[in-house]
């Protein structure tokens, strides 16, 4: 095996085997690392332009049932502040956020009950109606086909829920008993079935992480043909039990997105958040590797510092909507361009939106 042909393979088949993705990724070095980026950089071009989209995220909610070992939200962190979004607020991001140009908001939250169909519902008809022109996405964790559906019928166009790993023995260490990998991957097959454009994704070393449990990863995604994928580094949050293991690299979060831009060339993919909080340039680098979106914070200022799900998230400057000039000129110094646009999926995925 030779890891140049490998990535070849990628890019003209967009595929490789279980056995040739565990290759390359335990042989990463400069000039793979060169290879996968210029290749990447290239498809996203010819798929997307220099156009880069933009989504604006409002966290909704820092209360959460659910006790994921990675996560400062997680249920048993006495230290989290605690706070949920009104309707009249999410409306008013969204409100700041039109007026800016953003024409896709991502409303995201721990798991919380208060947020029941009815309200969700209520809440995505509202923005319809009053932003007609755009797309709304959510990513309220895992709740099932029939509230899925009726999320869907009231509007909702996408839905963000990262698998976080393929592996069932990895996801069982990164996750209480009561969660399961397969039950997370049964809802994100749900989405899609339902219309849903949907979005799976996974932390970069996130603890016990092997390369093999990347490559499952990477199989995983194709399988289940995402229009969305959201990848970022793993960064500790004191308050967990992972608070002393070591953060995802720079280097293989980009190869990473490189691989998954070539595997799937017109999938929707954000340098994230995390990535820019790990790395001064870590947004632009995403970009040189494939990305093609990014999610500035729309949330109320005052809320922003508590939605801590790992320490030290970037949400302010260039992270966050007000920022956007910044961000505009920052993308504009790498020959890139934002623009105000829904940014939705477009290929000939059998789950088009159609709605029943
Ligand atoms: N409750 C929602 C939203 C979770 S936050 C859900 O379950 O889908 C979105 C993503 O942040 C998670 O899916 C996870 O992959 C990521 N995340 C959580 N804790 C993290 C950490 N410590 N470091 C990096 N990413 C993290």
């Amino acid at each position: 095996m030779n890891t140049l042909t490998i990535i070849d393979k990628l890019k003209t088949e967009q595929n490789a085997s279980r056995d040739e993705l565990i290759f390359l990724l335990r042989r990463l070095g400069e000039q793979e690392r060169r290879a996968l980026r210029e290749a990447a950089r290239e498809t996203a071009l010819r798929q997307f332009g220099n156009k880069i989209y933009i989504r604006g995220l409002i966290e909704i909610s820092s209360v959460c049932k659910n006790d994921c070992y990675y996560c400062g939200l997680r249920r048993s962190n006495p230290h989290a502040v605690r706070y949920r979004l009104s309707e009249e607020q999410i409306l008013s991001c969204c409100r700041k956020g039109w007026g800016l140009g953003f024409r896709t908001f991502v409303l995201q939250g721990g798991e919380d009950g208060f947020f029941t169909d009815a309200r969700v519902c209520g809440i995505v008809g509202a923005i319809k109606s009053r932003f007609p022109d755009c797309a709304i996405t959510l990513s309220l964790g895992e709740r099932g086909e029939e509230s899925f559906r009726r999320l869907f019928d009231a509007g909702a166009d996408r839905y963000l829920l990262r698998h976080e790993t393929a592996d069932p023995d990895h996801y069982q260490k990164l996750h209480p008993p009561e969660m399961s990998g397969s039950e997370r991957q049964k809802q994100l097959f749900a989405l899609k079935r339902i219309g849903f454009q949907t979005g799976a994704g996974f932390m970069v070393g996130s603890p016990y992480q092997t390369a093999e449990n990347l490559a499952d990863d990477l199989l995983f995604l194709k399988r289940l043909a995402p229009q969305m994928c959201g990848i970022g580094p793993f960064i500790p949050h004191r308050d967990t039990a992972f608070h002393d293991k070591p953060r995802g690299s720079l280097e293989l979060t980009l190869a990473l997105l490189a691989i998954i831009r070539l595997m799937h060339p017109r999938i929707l993919l954000p340098a994230t958040t995390a990535l820019g909080t790990i790395h001064p340039q870590g947004r632009e680098q995403g970009i040189l590797h494939g990305a093609n979106v990014v999610m500035p914070n729309l949330s109320p200022e005052e809320h922003r510092r508590d939605y801590a799900i790992y320490d030290n998230k970037l949400a302010t400057g260039v992270e966050s909507a007000e920022g956007l000039d910044k961000l505009k000129a920052q993308m504009r110094a790498i020959g890139y361009e934002i623009v105000t646009d829904r940014g939705d999926y477009r290929g000939n995925e059998t789950n088009k939106i159609i709605r029943e």
